[in-house]
């Protein structure tokens, strides 16, 4: 099964839908392939047009979609338009629906531990309770917080965490690009996992530690600069999307 490809400045993107998206990877998940999920906004696809060997891990990646507006309007003004935005949190959030519904395991990895959060419980251990909540009977088989070494043994106690829960769905929220370059370098060492999900901030708007953008901002295509009034100190990579959207412009020029 395949899904059209559109290329933005080097990476490699599925023209899907939110639901076209979901149904693509649930097909994929029923016959068996494994799947990697990366979520690219502009400041991505910009490390990927500095940064050679990063753009291969991300086109590595079986499905990838736009999670930035920034993304869908290069492919525009590259003349090979995208159907549009999906956000990778509800692509999560659809992932999720699939897992309750049809009993597959889960594992979540990533975000603070339980030192770092004000109620003294991890995100991930959160975001268990918040699903169980929700679903009832989700099977959350495993947590584990973001905030250990993502190399040698302590690397090898999760992956053994991940093999011995049996999750067949493993979210990896520990931001990019940690975790597409974790997915990349641990994947064949998960046989069980099926769907590999990177998701950034995900598991913090999941917990309800994080507000998403009202709406409106979502509506108005400025969830960015809300995340930005929410968190100022993201000033300096978001100083990428200039560089992006100008660069985008240069390169169509330069191609005519
Ligand atoms: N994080 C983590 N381990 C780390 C660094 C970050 O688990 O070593 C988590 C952090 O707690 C946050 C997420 O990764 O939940 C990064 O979120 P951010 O919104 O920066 O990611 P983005 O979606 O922008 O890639």
């Amino acid at each position: 099964m395949n899904s059209e490809r559109i290329n933005v400045r080097g990476v490699s993107f599925d023209n899907l839908t939110l639901d076209e998206a979901a149904k693509y990877l649930e097909e994929r998940f029923d016959s068996g392939e494994k799947t990697a999920v990366f979520t690219p906004n502009s400041e991505i696809v910009q490390l990927c047009i500095e940064d050679d060997t990063f753009c291969r891990v991300i086109n590595s990646a079986e499905l990838i979609i736009p999670d930035g507006i920034g993304v869908v309007k290069a492919a525009k003004i590259l003349g090979t338009p995208l159907k549009g935005k999906v956000a990778g949190i509800d692509l999560g959030k659809k992932t999720l629906d699939m897992a309750a519904r049809k009993g597959i395991p889960v594992f979540l990895f990533g975000g603070k531990d339980e030192t770092r959060t004000e109620s003294g419980v991890s995100i991930a251990d959160q975001c268990k309770e918040v699903f169980e909540k929700e679903y009832g009977d989700i099977k959350i088989v495993g947590t584990k917080d973001g905030y250990c070494k993502k190399e040698g043994p302590e690397n090898e106690e999760t992956l053994a965490a991940v093999n011995a829960s049996g999750a067949e769905i493993l979210f990896v929220c520990l931001g990019a690009p940690l975790q597409e370059k974790w997915i990349y370098e641990n994947r064949e060492k998960l046989p069980n996992v099926k769907i590999f999900l990177g998701l950034g901030g995900s598991l913090d708007v999941y917990s309800g530690n994080l507000k998403r953008s009202p709406k409106l901002f979502i509506k108005l295509n400025l969830e960015w600069f809300y995340r930005l009034l929410c968190e100022p100190k993201r000033i300096g990579r978001m100083m990428k999307l200039p560089k992006f959207y100008f660069g985008t412009w240069k390169y169509k020029i330069k191609k005519k």
